[in-house]
């Protein structure tokens, strides 16, 4: 699986073009808190302050998956963000960095502000790879074991306008207090050697830099790696060790780890923006909103895609639709929130994929369409699917402020956790 890695040639210092360089320091206000939910706004990072709680855009190599630029383009409202995580991207890092504009340019998305995580959300993270050295990341080629340099030229490389400092987070709920403690130690180790590497990068200086938070299931080891950051100077937060990536953090209960993420909290700056980033089915969703995390992304919408099913689930208070749309059965693998087109009881079915729904997939096409091209596995299906999940999904996230706002926050979860009990 490790592949011969091409960063490992790297002999010469990074020569940036200093007109592509980010200049900013980015500032995080916390506007209001109502009950645990934090309304605040990000701002000096783009040319538009960022309102959170914020999703950031889920990519493939830099990229939407599925959608060309002019493709995602019909999706209205898509996220001023994208997380690219390390293990997508290394593969083309000479190209990139040869590019030197950044990784959302060499994407043709050069309007999008880039945060660089060192893991996929979209993919659970295997375990049992981290060494003292390095850190495993995945890609398409398979495992690139990442050390700090290797770290740091990559994400020069990618000119994002926030990234992650290496972490050991591979901590799974049935790690040994043992693999926990060096997961903290590593970690701290890593933190302090980002933090060096970042002081003398000529790209990175101003670029803020956010401390992975681990310490797994162990409340003496989050305490400890929390208190250890706090003397650090970082910009923010995120929230890693409880293995929360692909589809079975959909089996991830957030209340099983809610007094292990306040053991965290309770020892980090209240001003600082706290990522979760992970799958979150929208039951989960809410419940991390209320836990107090700002900063999440739409790896959900893909991971239900994947398994050829479309979003369904209602987030507006009307009682009629809700009824509509839970009145069909339940089979297989799908989940309480969508319908799974790969069922032939959808062969003949002529309507939307969901009612009411207006995106470019719903307009022009048919349930019946997408379950012939799910059949014979055509690539026009997952694009679709795609357009259908983000537009569905960035539809509910605005619902979220909205409720935020006019305090219907607990509405909105009463509504989400009925559709979970009634199909779930
Ligand atoms: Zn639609």
């Amino acid at each position: 699986m490790a592949l011969p890695y091409r960063l490992r040639s790297i002999t010469k210092p990074f020569e940036p073009a200093l007109e592509h360089l980010n200049r900013c320091t980015m500032r995080f206000t916390v506007q209001q808190v109502r009950n645990g939910c934090r309304l605040g706004s990000l701002t000096d990072l783009g040319p538009q302050p960022l309102a959170t709680p914020l999703w950031m855009m889920y990519t493939l190599q830099g990229s939407a998956p599925y959608l060309t630029s002019d493709v995602l383009s019909k999706i209205s409202d898509t996220p001023s963000v994208m997380i690219v995580p390390n293990g997508h991207v290394s593969e083309h890092y000479d190209a990139i960095q040869k590019y030197n504009k950044g990784i959302a340019a060499f994407a043709s998305l050069p309007e999008k502000l880039v945060f660089a995580s060192m893991q996929d959300p979209g993919v659970a993270t295997p375990t049992g790879f981290n060494t003292n050295k390095g850190v495993a990341v995945w890609g398409r080629p398979g495992k690139t074991e990442m050390t700090v340099e290797m770290h740091t030229r990559l994400t020069e490389a990618l000119r994002p306008c926030v990234y992650q400092a290496m972490f050991d987070g591979d901590t799974p709920k049935d790690a040994s207090n043992k693999r926990m403690k060096k997961s903290v130690d590593r970690s701290i180790q890593f933190l302090d050697l980002c933090l060096e590497e970042k002081k003398k990068s000529e790209v990175l200086r101003d670029v803020p830099m956010f401390a992975g938070i681990v310490g797994g299931y162990n409340k003496y080891e989050r305490a400890r790696f929390a208190k250890e950051v706090s003397k650090r100077d970082v910009s923010g937060y995120s929230i890693e060790g409880f293995h929360h990536n692909g589809s079975k953090v959909e089996e991830l209960k957030i209340s099983e780890i809610s007094d292990l993420l306040q053991i965290s909290l309770n020892e980090l700056s209240e001003d600082k923006p706290r990522v979760f980033t992970g799958a979150l089915p929208p039951h989960s969703l809410l419940a991390a909103i209320k836990l107090g995390l700002d900063i999440f992304d739409l790896s959900y919408p893909y991971v239900v895609g994947e398994r050829g099913s479309a979003l369904t689930f209602n987030y507006v208070f009307d009682a009629q639709t809700q009824e509509q749309e839970l009145s069909h059965s339940v089979e297989g693998e799908e989940g309480p929130y969508e319908m799974c087109l790969k069922h032939k009881r959808f062969a003949r079915d002529f309507g939307p994929l969901k009612q009411g729904c207006e995106c470019y997939t719903c307009v022009h096409h048919s349930r019946a369409y997408v379950h012939h091209l799910l059949e014979v596995s055509e690539l026009l299906a997952p694009i679709l699917l795609t357009i259908h999940n983000m537009q569905h999904y960035i539809g509910f996230t605005q619902q979220i402020h909205k409720c935020l706002r006019d305090d219907s926050f607990d509405q909105l979860q009463m509504l989400i956790e009925s559709q979970r009990t009634l199909k779930g």
